[in-house]
């Protein structure tokens, strides 16, 4: 989106810092303490996205691409993003986002799929609402591309050890046509045990595809104390669950 016209609409509708709300400038990201805030995951594996090298247990995706670590400003921003369905917060990640992506060398920008049951309870898919914005932001083409195939259990609810068999074989491709030989950007908000990400990387290799990037708003800190990670899981899913009564 232009300049001029992101201050025009502005004035109609003003931009809201995406991590504590406030109103902030067109132009800016995010308030200046929350952008100060933000612990960025430049540190990170390039390769599976994670401060602690996760690598081994990946198979299918070629890389990671990512903003920040799940917590406080952002983990607020991406919990109001999913519970309230609010599409500009979608809009602000996207454009953050975006500016991680030096390589623009993707045939087609897609999403993580819901099943049918779960886009009926949330209302809207976020990672699909993410993955069109970072297709207009980037200017590459935005096409959906998996299906999800069958219901399955919340990944944030199960052990690491279910996380890793919970989603196996729950996407499908629609069209391999569409697949075949490309080079795919698959976005998803969060990256925590990365079976969903590698599942549909899988998938997605299966049809053919040439190579599957991610691209995710955070991911969590796996450097952190096996305690500290379960109180993450539980915070999250007890948010999650209250925010789809
Ligand atoms: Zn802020
Ligand atoms: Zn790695």
């Amino acid at each position: 989106m232009n300049e001029l016209f992101r201050r025009v609409m502005a004035l109609f509708f003003p931009e809201h810092c995406p991590f504590c709300d406030e109103i902030i400038h067109p132009l800016q990201d995010g308030c200046e303490s929350c952008i100060d805030a933000i612990q960025d995951t430049t540190s990170c594996c390039p390769y599976c996205g994670k401060p602690l090298c996760e690598c081994k247990d990946r198979k299918y995706l070629d890389g990671v691409y990512s903003f920040a670590f799940y917590e406080e400003g952002v983990r607020d921003g991406i919990l109001r993003m999913k519970g309230e369905g609010r599409a500009s917060l979608c809009r602000n990640f996207s454009r953050i986002l975006s500016r991680q992506i030096p390589n623009r060398d993707f045939d087609w920008v897609t999403f993580i799929p819901m099943s049918p049951k779960e886009l009926r309870k949330r209302g809207y898919n976020p990672p699909k609402l993410l993955a069109q914005y970072l297709a207009k932001e980037t200017k590459l083409p935005f096409r959906p591309l998996l299906d999800k195939t069958r219901e399955t259990s919340a990944q944030h609810t199960l052990s690491l050890e279910k996380r890793k068999t919970n989603l196996i074989d729950a996407f499908a491709v629609e069209k391999p046509s569409l697949v075949r030989g490309k080079r795919i950007l698959l976005v998803d908000d969060i990256l925590t045990s990365g079976a969903t990400l590698e599942e549909g990387a899988k998938t997605l290799k299966e049809s053919g595809a040439h190579s599957v990037f991610a691209a995710v708003i955070a991911v969590t800190d796996n450097r952190l104390k096996p305690k500290e990670k379960s109180d993450i899981m539980i915070e999250n899913g007890e948010t999650d669950e209250k925010t789809a009564q």
